[in-house]
């Protein structure tokens, strides 16, 4: 039973198997624990647990954390919660590449000793510079040709603390005019006295990303190293040193193109300058591509796994609409939210005849309408989703209600279908026909204030005589519960949409800022986050952080996980109820 998906991986790996090269996947997904995974992970978590579930494998999670400045133990547990939250279980125990140091300084000691490592102590600009390129030739370290006891005495007095930091580098030793850049004697070594999250003041020195990733890989059995394809030109040295130290069964790098989103940040440096700089409440704003972010938005996990499922994986670079992110997410809500009505832009409407309206309501209702009254109030029921097993809600229906300010116009635009002084009926959504008989205005010309009527024979049933075009959702005034509901645009501006002029002026008001910070300042959208005051219906306020709900007629919500509570309710939009994609 092969899978469907056919992409280039895929076929690698189907090949692999069939001829014998391997009998058993091991993929791995090797984030650096210097940030919060983002949507750009997302795709790579996919593939890498994905191929390995599909073909009875298994996918490794790795901490690359080779870079103890940058790393700390917060990012390794939000890294961990995200891959399981998102769905995914990684083989036996978290693995870290900090817990291969000896090996790794073994390793490097091996290279010493077969001629191909070498300390050099020239600075880090003159390292940069001699390697040449762009037209330079490149210049050879004094220290290249040290011999082998030389290099050996030199590296462990880096081990031990002799240099400081800049002071002396291992490299590997392999042609300093090769064609590609990262052969020419790239550094595998650097002193660095910092703390290490995992391996505390053991080590002042750690090896290089390009070093210890490939030996990591071949050191626990990886079969397919799949990474962005920034990395190709890394794979001569991955090659190198992974024959080098001399493994028997090397594992093969394989590159895809990363994910870009319109809109969309995918570097963990930037996302972490929006946290620094206070642009958002931390790396879970709901506003944040983060999975952190997209989990308290109230992204299901099923929707961003079918997200990278239908973008697919391939060499082919380009940028994914955002649209497309939000049509899985829309999807799956569509199934599976609660439905629930929330006014967001309340406009009072006294109904003058409930009392009597209500009190025949079961002889004059449909067999199929359930309801009861209690106290002068009509309690409707309903099912939560019109086809998921989602259970009832009670929704109480009251003489005094609210509906939206824009479900009634004085003179409403051409084609408009809700309530105006020539189309006084409508239905309300779960209840009866309602008829506007007075608008009530304030000295601005405002409408303030409906007082209408209702159809006692509409509960559940048509009106008689007459068609009553439009259904709108309306919130009871006594039993509805006040709410903080936040609407969402894009954080960011895409660069076609920020003027020259915008950009001028943020410069010349912060003449002292880096790149990112101006970057940031700039792409910033002042209206990312709106916070409206709503009315919702008591069974939304009854939610629990996380509970995801469609407000009719307006968007999909969730509850909050962290502010949410049902005496203080707070709603995230997730995403608008139509789809802008096609
Ligand atoms: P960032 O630039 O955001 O820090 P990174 O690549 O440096 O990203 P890592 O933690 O090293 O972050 O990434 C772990 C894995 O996720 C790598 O294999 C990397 O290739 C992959 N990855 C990162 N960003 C993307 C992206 N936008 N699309 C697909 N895969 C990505
Ligand atoms: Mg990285
Ligand atoms: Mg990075």
């Amino acid at each position: 039973d092969l899978p469907e998906k056919n992409d280039f991986i895929r076929q690698i790996i189907r090949d692999d198997l069939a001829s014998g090269k391997h009998d058993n996947i091991l993929t791995r997904f090797p984030p650096e624990p210097n940030g919060y995974l983002h949507i750009g992970h997302v795709k790579s978590i996919c593939l890498n647990f994905g191929v390995a579930q599909e073909f009875g494998g298994a996918c490794n999670l790795r901490f690359d954390d080779t870079n103890p400045t940058a790393e700390k133990q917060d990012y390794v547990d939000s890294i961990k919660a995200d891959v399981e939250w998102l769905g995914f279980d990684w083989a036996g125990d978290v693995r870290y590449a900090s817990h291969y140091f000896d090996k790794l300084h073994e390793w490097a000691v091996q290279l010493i000793k077969q001629g191909d490592a070498y300390v050099d102590f020239q600075t880090p600009d003159e390292i940069r510079e001699h390697r040449g390129g762009f037209g330079k030739p490149s210049v050879e370290s004094p220290q290249r040709s040290a011999t082998v006891d030389e290099n050996l005495a030199r590296f462990d007095d880096m081990k031990n603390g002799k240099y400081k930091e800049g002071e002396a580098v291992l490299r590997a030793k392999i042609d300093m005019n090769h064609a590609n850049m990262n052969m020419r004697d790239p550094v595998i070594y650097r002193v660095m006295h910092a703390s290490h999250h995992q391996t505390g003041d053991t080590w002042c020195i750690y090896p290089m990303y390009d070093y210890a990733h490939p030996l990591s890989d071949a050191y626990e059995g990886i079969t397919h190293s799949i990474c962005t394809l920034e990395f190709e030109d890394h794979r001569p040295f991955y090659d190198w040193v992974v024959e080098k130290v001399g493994f028997e069964v090397p594992p093969c790098q394989y590159e895809f193109s990363r994910l870009n989103i319109d809109h969309t940040l995918t570097s963990k440096r930037k996302l972490k300058r929006l946290v620094d700089m206070s642009v958002v409440s931390g790396w879970d704003d709901p506003r944040m591509p983060t999975i952190a972010g997209m989990r308290r938005r109230g992204y299901p996990a099923e929707g961003l796994r079918d997200f990278c499922e239908r973008i697919g994986v391939s060499k082919a670079d380009g940028v994914v609409d955002f649209r497309q992110l939000e049509f899985s997410i829309r999807n799956v809500l569509e199934n599976t939210a609660s439905r629930g009505m929330a006014v967001l832009n309340p406009l009072k409407v006294t109904i003058a005849n409930f009392d009597e309206a209500v009190a025949d309501f079961e002889h004059l209702k449909k067999d199929t309408v359930k309801a009861r009254l209690d106290n002068g109030v009509l309690w409707l029921t309903q099912p939560k989703h019109p086809q998921a097993d989602n259970g009832e809600r009670e929704i109480p229906f009251t003489k005094t209600i609210y509906i939206d300010k824009s479900d009634f116009e004085i003179t409403p635009p051409d084609g408009y279908k809700r309530l105006s002084p020539e189309n006084p009926e409508i239905r309300l959504r779960n209840s009866y026909v309602l008829k506007v008989e007075e608008h009530i205005m304030d000295a601005n010309g405002d409408v303030v204030e409906l007082v209408a009527t209702i159809d006692p024979k509409t509960l559940g049933n048509n009106p008689e005589g007459r068609k009553v075009k439009g259904v709108i959702h309306w919130v009871s005034a006594s039993h509805g519960v006040s709410a903080t509901v936040r609407l969402y645009e894009h954080l960011l501006f895409e660069d076609g949409e920020i003027s020259d002029e915008h950009i001028a002026t943020v410069k010349t008001q912060n003449p002292d800022a880096d790149d990112d910070t101006l970057w940031v300042l700039t792409h910033v959208n002042p209206n990312s986050v709106k916070v409206v005051n709503a009315i919702v219906e008591p069974s939304l306020a009854q939610a629990k952080g996380d509970d995801k709900f469609q407000f009719e007629r307006e968007s999909y919500f969730v509850a909050d996980s962290v502010e949410h509570s049902t005496d203080k309710p707070v709603f995230n939009q997730i995403v608008g109820l139509k789809d802008g994609f096609k």
